[in-house]
């Protein structure tokens, strides 16, 4: 997902690598290449601007233009900030101590949520947890039967309920829990096409209902900056905890990703790059910068 963009920082970086000293003029040139590509990978602008502002003044500092190594440091400085726009620390799934859990996923139709639900099933089944997953998705004939396919693929039970009733069959889901001694409850809702006053009052609906100990909004990568104003939409009427990034396999340039943080002030808590089981992953800013400098 961020080749094009890892090419280019490298680039920039073997310059400055070839050049010993540097002077103030060498800093301002990398930082507008270093701009140029971030805005060419789709990063939002209010984000690549306030980017390149910090970045460079502290590349401009005595202790790096100074240093043995400057080019070094100024890698450093890079790492760190792209670290810090995507979110610095690990933003971990809380889990609390009761039980059963609720996680509840929200999204746009298409974003990835009925395969995300199942992989997080997944993830947390192999870290010894028992999950159920609830099928919410009422209005999209196949969703049940998709979640069914995948939680029977994963060996992880789906309770599907009856009726047309997302709320009702939430609150279910949650007692058919408690009563089969499940710990985790993942209900996977229904998304619509755009976000709507229709899917708001639903996810709010469901929420009352069974009262999540964590809501994460799924997202698509590969819709580029649209995943940072969806997110954004959202969060304006059902708080939710964290994002899953799915379809990071895609060749998307990656803008959403490092944007959504600081736009939207929401944590990415895992990405999802690809259709198998084991492709969800809990997100680590420090690696994914590391992986992104390459
Ligand atoms: P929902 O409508 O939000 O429930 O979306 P789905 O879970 O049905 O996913 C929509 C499509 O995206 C399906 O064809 C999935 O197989 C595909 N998909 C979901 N996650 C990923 C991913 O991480 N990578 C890729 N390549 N495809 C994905």
């Amino acid at each position: 997902m961020f080749d094009s963009l890892s090419d280019r920082l490298q680039g920039i970086f073997s310059g400055l690598k070839s050049k010993g000293r540097l002077t103030e003029q060498d800093i301002d040139s990398a930082m507008r290449e270093i701009r140029m590509a971030l805005l060419e990978a789709d990063v939002n602008f209010k984000v690549v601007k306030s980017f390149i502002r910090s970045a460079k003044e502290r590349c401009l500092t005595a202790e790096v233009m100074d240093s043995l190594t400057p080019a070094q440091n100024v890698i450093k400085v890079v790492l760190d900030e792209l670290t810090r726009l995507l979110g610095e620390n690990d933003a971990k799934l809380t889990l609390s101590s009761r039980i059963p859990n609720v996680i509840m996923l929200v999204g746009l139709q298409g974003s990835g949520k009925t395969t995300a639900a199942a992989k997080l099933a997944y993830l947390l089944k192999g870290k010894g947890h028992s999950p159920l997953l609830v099928a919410c998705d009422v209005y999209r004939p196949a969703a049940a039967d998709q979640l069914q396919t995948l939680g029977d693929e994963m060996g992880v039970k789906v309770y599907r309920g009856d009726g047309q009733d997302p709320v009702k069959i939430a609150s279910e889901g949650v007692r058919f829990a408690i009563d089969n001694l499940r710990d985790v409850v993942i209900v996977d809702t229904a998304g619509r096409l755009h976000v709507d006053e229709d899917m708001m009052a639903e996810a709010e609906a469901i929420k009352e209902a069974v009262t999540p100990d964590e809501i994460l909004m799924v997202v698509d990568a590969m819709t580029g900056q649209d995943v940072v104003n969806v997110a954004q939409a959202f969060a304006e009427r059902v708080e939710f905890d964290g994002v899953i990034m799915s379809k990071m396999d895609g060749d998307a340039r990656g803008g959403g990703a490092l944007s959504l943080k600081q736009v939207t002030g929401k944590p990415i808590k895992f990405i999802s790059a690809g259709e198998k089981p084991d492709s969800l992953e809990e997100f680590h800013p420090d690696r994914m910068a590391k992986r992104i400098l390459g």
